[in-house]
């Protein structure tokens, strides 16, 4: 209810506030300025908890990852124009990855905007917006803030997840209106993300395919990890003994350390599968578009997807399961009695072997311990402390140090991989970080490139400032990809992949009151994450890498155009 009011007269922003209350929301992620200063106050005032940021990027992304966390969306406030801006590239990316947030934006004086007057930070933001966002509305009138928000709610969470623009002009949040009227106009809203049942055929169909395929495969995607469907899926896997590889994000869903995991045995099982069962993941670049050298060209696709419109987007798909992976999980399971499964064994101990003869490559590199370091012995010596620390929210970009990282540290419960996503985007660490910590109360530990943590950086100040259980390693090569190139016109200047090797990372958090180390050996970074994650407050390790070390674009360097001569 309306409280602490002189008169029973309220205004625009109170009312935001008392609707987002009936919602359940509980936290705001944003950076405030002319005109949601006193909305992010009234919302304090009221309980609901604001994490101001240094920069509305950051802030978008804890909201996005807190609505990938917790199925509810994310909360981000930001100022008009270039508040707004900052904060829609995270937008952009929620929506592209399927999380849902809302941006909550304050906007200026719609009528100079129109006839393009020159407003302070004057900008058409909503429609500018609707090029990014699932979804971009405004709100006009002071009573319709319960029915707006309730749009914003169902269009971020039904369906496929995704990222919601929500206007607020400086007139709204200003307006004056009768307390006992507005009251009328709030609500809550009921079933946002309702069960999306599968049809019974379509279910058939699928277990019909998947029961004559002699190479089954199973590939799990962030969109199963959102949907929190891993009880399921296990019993699934584990009854039929269908081989399963993980993305990236949906590391965790199944433990990385099951039997059934190919994840060490990936080129084999895209070249061989005969039916491919995709749960909540779209077979978008990350999957070579299911097509290609990478892929057996015979191979046939079930899908389970919440989005009707992503089936046959890349590839023909022979068994179409529309409707939520909870339900269609289910569904399938309740179908096996119907279509019983032989576990194909001569398939499982074909790929046991090649995950056998890759694991001893990959301990071959994670022993050879260089010096300086390289990335693997200082991602053996990060496995060594995470191995007892199973419970942490990992996060990780950047790009040798997100493929390599990927690789190397086994996930071993659902939704604790948080990365660079669909887009492969540099800059989410921090707001990640932040959005888990804020969300879960747990340690989180980023694993980041010198070059990534750069896009996000500032934001220690923000992990200090509340006292997250937070430890950053950068694994400092000192560069993009790495830091060993001449610039090519011989000039004094640096080189465009090149950053300072020399930086000292660590340096910046003690000006927030946080705890440095630096490491040079594998030694010194295991003690130091391990201190890190006893102390439960922000860390920040430097860890000096050979700037040699890295390939360029890590693992996907063959997504750049080629260079004649090269
Ligand atoms: P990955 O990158 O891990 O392969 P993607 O983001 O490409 O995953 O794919 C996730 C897919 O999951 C999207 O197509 C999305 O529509 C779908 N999805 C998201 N939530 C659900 C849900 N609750 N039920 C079913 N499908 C979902
Ligand atoms: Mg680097």
């Amino acid at each position: 209810d309306i409280q602490n009011q002189p008169s029973n007269l309220t205004d625009g922003m109170h009312v935001v506030v008392e609707a987002l209350l009936r919602n359940g929301f509980d936290t705001i992620y944003g950076v405030v300025g002319i005109p949601v200063t006193d909305l992010a106050r009234h919302a304090q005032e009221r309980g609901i908890r604001y994490i101001g940021f240094r920069h509305e990027q950051s802030a978008g992304n804890a909201a996005a990852i807190t609505g990938f966390l917790t199925g509810k969306p994310g909360i981000c406030l930001t100022v008009s124009a270039p508040g707004f801006l900052n904060g829609l590239t995270a937008l952009a990316t929620a929506t592209v990855n399927g999380f849902p947030m809302i941006q909550i934006s304050g906007s200026s004086d719609r009528a100079i905007i129109d006839l393009q007057q020159g407003d302070y930070e004057g900008l058409d933001q909503m429609n500018v917006a609707k090029t990014f966002a699932k979804a971009s509305y405004r709100i006009n009138r002071p009573e319709d803030i319960g029915i707006g928000l309730a749009r914003a709610i169902r269009a971020a969470v039904s369906g496929r997840p995704g990222g919601v623009y929500l206007d607020l002009t400086t007139a709204l949040l200003g307006s004056v209106i009768d307390q006992a009227e507005v009251e009328k106009t709030l609500f809550t809203v009921l079933d946002p993300a309702p069960k999306m049942i599968p049809d019974r055929q379509a279910v058939d169909r699928a277990l019909d395919l998947l029961s004559k395929a002699r190479k089954p495969l199973v590939i799990i995607g962030k969109g199963a990890a959102y949907a929190q469907a891993e009880k399921s899926i296990r019993e699934f896997l584990e009854q039929t003994g269908i081989p399963f590889l993980p993305m990236s994000m949906a590391k965790g869903v199944m433990p990385d350390d099951h039997p059934l995991s190919a994840a060490a045995a990936r080129g084999l099982v895209l070249k061989n599968a005969d039916v491919v069962m995709l749960l909540g993941a779209r077979l978008n670049w990350l999957l070579a578009h299911g097509k290609g050298q990478k892929w057996n060209p015979d191979a046939r696709f079930i899908q389970l997807d919440i989005e009707p419109e992503e089936i046959d987007s890349n590839h023909p798909i022979a068994a179409p399961v529309v409707g939520d992976i909870a339900s269609s999980m289910e569904a399938l399971l309740a179908g096996l009695t119907a279509y019983p499964m032989t576990q194909q064994n001569d398939w499982l101990e074909e790929i046991d072997r090649v995950k056998q003869v890759n694991a001893a490559k990959m301990e071959a590199k994670l022993n050879a311990n260089p010096s300086p370091m390289d990335f693997f012995s200082a991602l053996k010596a990060i496995r060594t402390v995470l191995e007892k620390h199973r419970e942490v929210y990992l996060v990780n970009e950047g790009a040798n140090t997100l493929d390599d990282t990927r690789n190397v540290i086994n996930m071993y419960s659902p939704r604790k991989r948080l990365d660079c996503g669909t887009w492969g985007v540099m800059g989410v660490g921090m707001g990640y970080a932040i959005g888990a910590a804020v969300t879960s109360g747990q340690q989180v530990v980023c694993i980041e490139g010198d070059s990534a943590f750069g896009f996000s950086g500032m934001e220690i100040e923000t992990i200090c400032r509340y006292q997250l259980p937070v430890t950053i390693v950068i694994l400092n090569n000192g560069g993009i990809y790495n830091g060993s190139h001449a610039n090519l016109g011989g000039g004094t200047d640096p080189s465009p992949t090149t950053l300072d090797a020399q930086a000292r990372y660590d340096r910046l958090i003690t000006a927030f009151g946080g705890t440095p180390y630096y490491a040079t050996t594998p030694e010194e970074l295991e003690k130091a994450l391990e201190a890190g994650i006893a102390s439960k407050k922000p860390t920040l390790i430097d860890c000096a890498i050979d700037p040699k070390a890295g390939l360029e674009s890590g693992h996907i360097g063959n997504l750049n155009p080629k260079v004649v001569g090269k």
